[in-house]
């Protein structure tokens, strides 16, 4: 049995005052502590305070992106080790606005995806096809590919301690969501590949869904039986509705 996990992800939204609200608003949603694992992922300079706010809540907190090396000559990257440092659980690898506004390949996703596993942090391997590619019916060789290239730098062992987030690049962000039986095909797709290498990871690995998720689609798309949970952008900024989509997973 899986425990389902749902992050939101700020992207660059927030403020210290936003901060306060939104963790205070969830955990106040979230009664007695979430019921799956639940974690927020605001920018980098929010972490600190949301951690001290987190504390005792059983919300975790997680990072929007890592980079790939550990320390050095790299100004304006944050490291793997600052991440840890700073208590995050999870860090966000290859979503699909790193990969198409800042050129992430499949290789440097791969190199982040090795970050954050050095440093004991559970990277969230984002995957997902774009509206072109779904027109022209190749979702499942770029989904696949977006996998292979991490399975091949890191080995199919390192996905035990990891979560993939399926995000339909068409899906994100548009209010436009992927149905239900749509997200189930690419899950069962993705569990296949990770199970045709290692049967133990495959059946315990956490597959998202990413995608236009809200109150109102969430438990329709977790009740899939490959959808472990969703990363949620948009709907994670309002307290009161990102603890619904929480609670829809519990
Ligand atoms: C995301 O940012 O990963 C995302 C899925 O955004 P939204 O929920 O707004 O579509």
């Amino acid at each position: 049995m899986r425990t389902k996990l749902v992050a939101g992800n700020w992207k660059m939204n927030g403020s210290r005052e936003m901060t306060v609200e939104l963790i205070r608003g969830l955990a106040a949603g979230l009664e007695g502590g979430p019921s799956g694992d639940v974690a927020v992922c605001p920018p980098f300079v929010y972490l600190a305070q949301a951690a001290e706010i987190l504390a005792g809540t059983g919300i975790d907190l997680g990072a929007q992106n890592i980079c790939a090396e550990d320390s050095g000559a790299f100004t304006g990257e944050i490291a793997g080790g600052m991440l840890k440092d700073l208590c995050c659980r999870y860090a966000i690898v290859g979503h699909s606005e790193r990969r198409s506004l800042y050129g992430e390949t499949n290789d440097v996703v791969a190199e982040k995806f090795l970050a954050a596993l050095r440093h004991g942090l559970e990277p969230i391997l984002c995957v997902g096809e774009s509206l072109d590619e779904r027109e022209r019916d190749v979702t499942n060789e770029v989904v696949g590919d977006q996998l292979r290239a991490v399975i091949a730098a890191a080995g199919v062992g390192a996905l035990a301690n990891a979560v993939i987030a399926y995000e339909p690049v068409w899906a994100i962000g548009t209010g436009r969501t992927a149905s239900p039986e749509q997200a189930q095909e690419v899950h069962a797709f993705i569990r296949g590949i990770i199970a045709a290498e290692d049967g133990i990871i495959g059946d315990s690995i956490r597959i998202l869904y990413g995608g236009s998720v809200k109150a109102s689609n969430a438990e329709e798309l977790f009740s899939m039986p490959d959808v472990d949970g969703g990363l949620v952008g948009g709907a994670s900024l309002e307290a009161e509705g990102f603890a619904a989509i929480c609670r829809a997973a519990g």
